[in-house]
């Protein structure tokens, strides 16, 4: 059976190519009609409830493209001190620096802009969308990034809090070697804030929908606590951390961004919408080849496999051009991992789906 909100027409497209929409995979070149939104709809991660609250509203009533809408969202987050995975607040490389990625994407000019290891910046998302609209690159790192930024009227912000220092100063204390070749090691959380995990990532990612069907979306991060300089993950990675395709949907991914590489998990995301897919089954599907991957791994790498699951955190989130939404988990028990959402009912939490229940 076709997913709600494919319309008559998208079957049609569908069943001459030779397959119906729920038989999968079409292919790739063939994007079933959706029906329109019933109105403007925001999806994130779970810290971002006050993001897709303001992404909803400054769409629905100000007419703000999704891009825009979503950027401004998550940057009530990267101004937020007490998020320790975002912006002010998030925390550190080896260093002690703080530094941030960030990407947007534009589903109607299918235009997209980042910046990666950017420090002192207070909003690296708004950087993003900046080299999207101003320039034809897509990606700007490290000084070049920061330069930009300045160059744009940006001032240098400190963003290491006096916490996450002293979480940081934690870490290093208890640092037994050189922590790179087993980044997800077993090692005790430093500080009750990280909720049990040695090295935690954290980021937000906002996709948006506007009423009138156009889509963006936008993710932003300080990444892997303590990671080496100049890694960067999966958040200003255009496929891989974000992704949104303007007849099809948006996606985004939190978590393990070294496996959201891999993947090109947030591409994924989208190109099993555009096959018929649910935006929740989508989800499902790419961390179940997350998964697969992960087992491969193992061989090389065996902390990334647990006994019958993967050993790391990965989330996606999706919202389809017809308004459906939905998101899935790699790991926890049914119910117990949420997403925020917002839509002409209010904000609220709603439950991901789980790939590797417990
Ligand atoms: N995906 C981000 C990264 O790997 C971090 C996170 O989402 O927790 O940098």
């Amino acid at each position: 059976m076709a997913s709600p909100g494919i319309s008559r027409r998208g079957l049609l497209k569908g069943a001459g190519a030779g397959l119906a929409v729920g038989a999968l995979p079409l292919p790739a070149s063939s994007t079933p009609d959706f029906d329109p939104p019933a109105g403007a709809v925001a999806v994130s991660s779970a810290n971002g409830l006050g993001t897709v609250a303001h992404a909803v509203k400054r769409m629905s009533e100000d007419r703000l493209r999704p891009v825009s809408a979503a950027v401004e969202g998550v940057g009530i987050v990267e101004a937020d001190p007490n998020d320790l995975s975002v912006g002010l607040g998030g925390l550190p490389d080896e260093d002690g620096k703080v530094t941030l990625d960030a990407a947007c994407m534009d589903g109607p000019t299918h235009n997209a802009g980042s910046v990666g290891a950017i420090q002192d910046i207070l909003h690296p998302a708004r950087v993003a969308e900046l080299v999207m609209d101003r320039t034809d690159h897509v990606n700007l790192v490290a000084d070049g990034a920061r330069r930009f930024a300045l160059e744009h009227g940006f001032k240098p912000t400190e963003l290491l809090t006096e916490r996450a220092r002293r979480i940081w100063l934690k870490w290093r204390a208890k640092r037994t070697n050189d922590d790179r070749l087993w980044p997800l090691g077993d090692r005790e959380p430093v500080d009750p804030a990280l909720q049990g995990e040695a090295r935690p990532w954290g980021t937000i990612h906002c996709s948006a929908l506007a009423q009138d069907g156009s889509l963006g979306c936008c993710t932003t991060t300080s990444g892997l606590a303590f990671k080496i300089p100049g890694r960067i993950g999966d958040s200003p990675l255009i496929g891989c951390g974000l992704y949104c395709d303007n007849g099809v949907g948006s996606a985004g991914a939190t978590g393990r961004g070294e496996a959201a590489i891999l993947s090109g998990g947030s591409w994924l995301v989208v190109e099993r919408m555009r096959a018929g897919d649910t935006p929740e089954e989508a989800c499902l599907h790419a961390l179940r080849r997350v998964g697969k991957q992960a087992r491969k791994g193992a061989n090389w790498q065996p902390i990334l496999w647990a006994g019958v699951r993967p050993s790391f955190g990965l989330t996606f989130y999706a919202v389809r051009k017809d308004g459906l939404y939905g998101s899935a988990s790699m790991l926890g028990k049914p119910g117990s991992k949420k997403f925020a959402v917002a839509d002409g009912a209010g904000a609220r939490l709603e439950a991901c789906a789980i790939a590797f229940p417990s």
